[in-house]
Parts: structure tokens; C-alpha cells; sequence
């Protein structure tokens, strides 16, 4: 296995510099590329071209390679398909939004959670990424954006926002970012530090491990919590999340209050909305009636936070259809009713199988032909 010249501390990179006989301030220029997200070193062009190729030979870049790449029709979304150099595969997704550019990251290969309505976990945990490897996906996101304004391509005139680097990050890829709370911590930390990216602009979404959500409370930084709560009951929510069987509802908002409390932060709220299918091949609302909004409005009510309704975007092995788009607006009408702030996420990069862990899942099953 090739060294990632990523993974090196400044002293290992000047090590590995002059061990190879070049002067010192190759290291710095190398390291300067590295921080771009340079995907080779044939990108490295103020080096010669025989180092260029020397280097090839010797070493990787970044810890992961893009695998794939599927750009959405409207040119607002692209999704990585990335490699880890033990093989293990893993998405992230640039959004190209009004409010500037945003980076979904997967935070393990694979998730553990079980949960009934995802891909990511139809093929089990395989391990967590390590910080760098977490990294590594705004890097390429970031590269990504470069180029596109170096070509002009999938860049919006009029939109400033998007002409710009990556501004936000959204921890809501593949896994949950709680079951490998210490990698993320010391990704968020590089994100601020080495990025610039802004507490507030970076968030963690999980689907209510408490003692990770009280480690970010001791953690102490401002950042957004987001709670993946997709039903609200108990009863009802133990039937599609395995992990309410050990962390409750009440366990779970009691935390993520005591956090937001904290910081005086908006909570997000997620909430995929299922149908099922019946016999005759309609769809029936399975969390999404106006009854579950009712339920949901009381068992929120009074908190500081904002609802993001999301309709089930289809994975094949999994047996849950969409919900019509007026079951919705009833749901959300019912919400906004009750005052409980509520909007629809856009669906985005429905054409490139945006849905979480999609890709990677389809293309293990290529690989297993
Ligand atoms: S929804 Fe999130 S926590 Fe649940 S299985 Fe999928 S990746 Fe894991």
C-alpha cells in the first residue's frame, strides 16, 4: 500500500522529501496542494514533471479516490462514490445551494443502526473513518467547486454563493457520527481551524445516541445538532429505529435541549415521511398522517426548533413508497398549525440517487456480479 502524503505530519513530510534527496521547500509546496485537495500529483504544477511521476510511483495524495462521480441534471448536485485505500467505499455530496456550498460527509463505512427506511446499513458497519478520511470528502467537494470555476461548469452566473468554497457541512452522510464521536470532534476542529468554516455553519446529525450527544455538550462548541427523530412515539419509532430501544424519545430531546440550551441553538428536527404499499398497490401513510403531526406538534411543542420534512426517496430493498406530495403539506400544514416551525427539504439529485448510501450499496452489488 502506497503512503498518503495527507496522513503525514509536516516533520514526516520533509522527512520523506529529503529521503528522496530534494530540497526542503518541495515539502511545503507539496503540503500546500494537499490542503487544495490536489487528487494527484500530476495537479501539483509548480513540480517538475519527473517528480511529478516519481511521486505518483511512491505515494497517494488523499486518503480516498473518486470511484465515481454523478452529476444531477440541474448541475446542483454531485455525488462522490469515494475509495478508502483498504477498499472500503463511501459517498459524500456537494450541494450547490442559494446559501452558499454545502458538503454532506460520511462519517463510517456502512452504520450499525439498523434503521428500517436506509441503504447505508443494509450491508452492516464496516468501520470508522478516521478524521483525515472525513477530511478528505470536503477537500474533494472543494476541489470540485475550484475546477468547476476554472471550466465554468456547474457554476450559476447569478448565484455569488456558489462561485465561492465549501461553507457549510452537514455530518449526515453513511453511519452515525455519534458511534465515532472522537473522529468527528477532530475533524469539526481542522473543518474551523483549517477551513475557516464557522461553528454555526457545521452540523451533526444523529439518530439519538445520548452519551454522544452529552460528549458534544462537554465538547462545548457552538456547532448545530440535528436529531433524526422519524416518528413520534415511541412505540412507532422502535418499529423502524432499533436504537429507541435503548435511548427513548424523552432521553433523546432531554439531551438534545440540554445542548441547544447550551448554545441557545435552533434544534433540527429530521423526519422522513414513509408510505407503505397495500394489497391493491396503494400507498398508505405509514408516520405520515395528520394524527402522527398532531402527535409530533405536542411532543415538541414549546422547543426551539425547526422540522425539516423530508419524503422517503426510494431504495430499491427496502419496502416503503413516497408519500403523495399533498399527504405532505396536510403533514406540514398540521405542524405550522400547531407552531411548530416546518419546512420541506428540497429533494435534491433525485436523478443520481441521492438517497443516503444509495450508490455505494448499488455499486457493491455491481461487484458482487
Ligand atoms: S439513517 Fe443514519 S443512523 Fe440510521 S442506519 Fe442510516 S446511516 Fe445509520
Amino acid at each position: 500500500m502506497k503512503p498518503v502524503l495527507f496522513n503525514f505530519t509536516d516533520a514526516e513530510l520533509s522527512e520523506f522529501v529529503t529521503a528522496r534527496g530534494l530540497p526542503k521547500f518541495r515539502a511545503t509546496q507539496i503540503r500546500e496542494w494537499l490542503g487544495r485537495g490536489a487528487p494527484d500529483f500530476a495537479s501539483m504544477k509548480n513540480l517538475p514533471e519527473t517528480l511529478r511521476r516519481d511521486l505518483d510511483d511512491a505515494a497517494q495524495t488523499l486518503p480516498c479516490k473518486i470511484v465515481r462521480r454523478l452529476d444531477s441534471g440541474d448541475g446542483e448536485t454531485t455525488k462522490f462514490l469515494l475509495e478508502m485505500q483498504d477498499g472500503e467505499q463511501i459517498e459524500c455530496v456537494l450541494m450547490r445551494t442559494t446559501y452558499g456550498n454545502s458538503v454532506c460527509v460520511s462519517s463510517q463505512a456502512g452504520c450499525a443502526m439498523g434503521c428500517r427506511f436506509c441503504a447505508s446499513t443494509l450491508l452492516g458497519l464496516k468501520r470508522n473513518l478516521t478524521a483525515n478520511e472525513i477530511f478528505a470528502q470536503v477537500l474533494v467537494a472543494q476541489w470540485e467547486l475550484r475546477r468547476n470555476r476554472a471550466d465554468k461548469t456547474n457554476v450559476r452566473p447569478n448565484g455569488d454563493a456558489n462561485n465561492g468554497d465549501v461553507s457549510h457541512i452537514v455530518i449526515m452522510g453513511t453511519g452515525e457520527p455519534l458511534q465515532n464521536t472522537e473522529n468527528v470532534i477532530d475533524f469539526i476542529e481542522r473543518a474551523n481551524k483549517d477551513l475557516g468554516i464557522g461553528w454555526r455553519r457545521i452540523t451533526v446529525s444523529t439518530c439519538g445516541i445520548v452519551p454522544g450527544i452529552r460528549r458534544l455538550i462537554e465538547w462545548g462548541r457552538p456547532i448545530n445538532l440535528a436529531i433524526s427523530l422519524h416518528a413520534p412515539t415511541d412505540e412507532l419509532r422502535g418499529q423502524i429505529m432499533p436504537i429507541n430501544n435503548k435511548y427513548k424519545l424523552g432521553e433523546v430531546l432531554a439531551a438534545a435541549d440540554d445542548f441547544t440550551n447550551l448554545h441557545n441553538r435552533q434544534l433540527m428536527i429530521e423526519y422522513i415521511l414513509l408510505g407503505r404499499k397495500n394489497s391493491d398497490g396503494e400507498t398508505e401513510l405509514y408516520n405520515a398522517t395528520e394524527e402522527h403531526a398532531e402527535k409530533l406538534a405536542t411532543l415538541l411543542h414549546g422547543k426551539n426548533c425547526m422540522v425539516n420534512l423530508i419524503p422517503w426517496n426510494a431504495v430499491d430493498e427496502r419496502d416503503f413508497a413516497s408519500p403523495s406530495g399533498n399527504a405532505v403539506h396536510r403533514f406540514q400544514d398540521t405542524l405550522i398549525r400547531r407552531g411548530i416551525h416546518t419546512r420541506i427539504r428540497r429533494e435534491r439529485g433525485t436523478d443520481i440517487g441521492s438517497a443516503c448510501g444509495q450508490l455505494r450499496l448499488n455499486n457493491a452489488k455491481k461487484n458482487e456480479k
